[in-house]
């Protein structure tokens, strides 16, 4: 406890570290709290699973008096992490009783109309939180502290405009914190408009890299889901969490899964708020082993003990394949991670291997059956629309379905056939790790992204 204490830290905050057997400050934790205390701005390039969430969350709790209106403010790119970091707060801050209100849209606004009432501290995603100025019901004028959780993706996701507009509701004098995986240009410039002579730290996440595997098998799409049975059937594994590029395939994924006797659960962000809760209290509560989900929907999660990712759709970036591999492997423990790459993720598999660091091996793709697929037409109930062994058929499509779904650039032939990837980084041969690289295309389009459905 002596380490916490040496940052600055009050005895309420220290009993309630302690109680929750946490002993020593993680590195963000370590740079980042006394530089809060002592009101500087700060750039923090630390991703989910570094500790953050505390270490912009300590100076804040100690900071806040009760009953003094809405003194921090913490933006989050997602509901999920806005909750999660509510949560957290309010378990560090059981010994000064602070008001902290989540603040989201996809639930009833009454009840936050109440609840704003009597905040000290507001965490909430951008979208409700200026719907609530435009209602004139949440009151930013009092804001000390303003934290940008997550930065890089609340750009990603198009958030910027709502962002500013909510900034200039805060006071110009103010403490503002700035967190992001990611230090790109996007966020320099956002920090240079918001921050005043900003320090920058970084640190490590938890993830520990030597305890994770990472490998990939190169199927044709028409194997794929039936690749995907097969490996979990095969592997005596924890929680699992397999991403999807889209909703449409998080959903094909877990209805076949079910249907082929592999309980499992979807979330995404076209389920509603209160079926969003529902799945991650099953899947932390761990009576449902597999969760099928989009980027978004898993988006900064801390779910303990996950053992597996699998990538079921490559996602566009080594920044996103990061982010799904740092779901596991955390705090000491083993994970892997198995990218199920067709061809149609050639592409993105090729960005994501523009990140040298990540070492990631080619494994034999075994020969295995194709198992039941059904399709289940969208908004009517579940009944399925085709079934049977189609080739080729909805998710087997990896990402193609339902539009431009993950569709970077020019597309192969839908023939399947002879589609490889312009690269030479062993997909389909040895067994040894990917080694050469090739430029990405020039196609992908920026703009895209925030055009994508998660
Ligand atoms: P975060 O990056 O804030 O989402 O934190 C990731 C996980 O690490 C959460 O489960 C935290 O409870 C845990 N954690 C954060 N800081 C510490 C610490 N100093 N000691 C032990 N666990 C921690």
């Amino acid at each position: 406890m002596e380490n916490f204490r040496k940052l600055g830290l009050n005895e309420d905050i220290i009993k309630a570290l302690e109680e929750s057997k946490f002993e020593v400050p993680s590195e963000i934790q370590e740079k980042t709290i006394p530089l809060v205390l002592q009101g500087k701005d700060v750039i923090a390039g630390s991703a989910t699973g570094s500790g953050k969430t505390l270490a912009f969350g300590a100076g804040i709790l100690q900071n806040t008096q009760r009953y003094g209106g809405i003194q921090s403010l913490i933006l989050t790119p997602t509901r999920e992490l806005a909750e999660q970091i509510t949560k957290a707060l309010k378990h560090f801050s059981k010994h000064n009783q602070l008001n902290i209100i989540p603040i989201y849209g996809g639930v009833s606004i009454t009840k936050q109309i109440r609840e704003l009432e009597k905040a000290e501290i507001v965490v909430g995603t951008p979208g409700r939180i200026l719907d609530h100025l435009q209602r004139q019901t949440i009151d930013l004028s009092l804001v000390k502290i303003l934290v940008l959780d997550e930065a890089d993706r609340m750009l990603d996701m198009g958030f910027i405009d709502d962002v500013d507009k909510i900034i200039t509701q805060c006071p110009k004098k103010r403490q503002t914190l700035l967190f992001s995986a990611t230090i790109s240009q996007d966020i320099a410039v956002l920090a240079k408009k918001y921050l005043q002579h900003p320090v920058e730290v970084s640190a490590e996440s938890y993830i520990e890299t030597a305890k994770l595997k990472q490998v990939y098998y190169d199927t044709p799409s028409y194997m794929k889901f039936s690749l995907l049975v097969h490996l979990l059937n095969g592997e005596k594994s924890g929680l699992v969490m397999v991403f999807c590029n889209t909703r449409r395939n998080a959903d094909f994924v877990e209805k076949n899964l079910n249907l082929n006797g592999i309980e499992a659960t979807a979330i995404h962000g076209g389920l509603t708020q209160d079926k969003r809760n529902r799945v991650l209290a099953h899947f932390h509560s761990q009576s449902v082993h597999v969760l099928v989900c989009t980027d978004v929907a898993a988006r900064g999660l801390d779910i303990k003990g996950v053992s597996h990712i699998y990538n079921y759709d490559l996602p566009p970036s080594s920044k996103d394949y990061i982010h799904r591999i740092g779901r596991t492997a955390r705090a000491g423990k083993e994970g892997k991670a198995i990218s199920l790459v067709s061809e149609r993720d050639y592409e993105n598999f090729n960005h994501v291997l523009e990140d040298h660091s990540l070492e990631i091996f080619a494994e034999h793709t075994p020969n295995v059956e194709k198992v039941q697929i059904k399709i289940f037409d969208r908004g009517r109930g579940d009944s399925p629309r085709r079934s049977g062994n189609r080739s080729g058929g909805y998710g087997e499509r990896s990402g193609g379905y339902g539009g431009r779904t993950g569709g970077y650039g020019s597309r192969p032939s839908s023939s399947g056939q002879g589609h490889r990837p312009r690269r030479s980084t062993g997909v389909g041969g040895s067994n040894n790790r990917s080694s050469g690289r090739s430029a990405p295309s020039s196609s992908r389009s920026e703009g895209y992204q925030k055009k994508r459905r998660y």
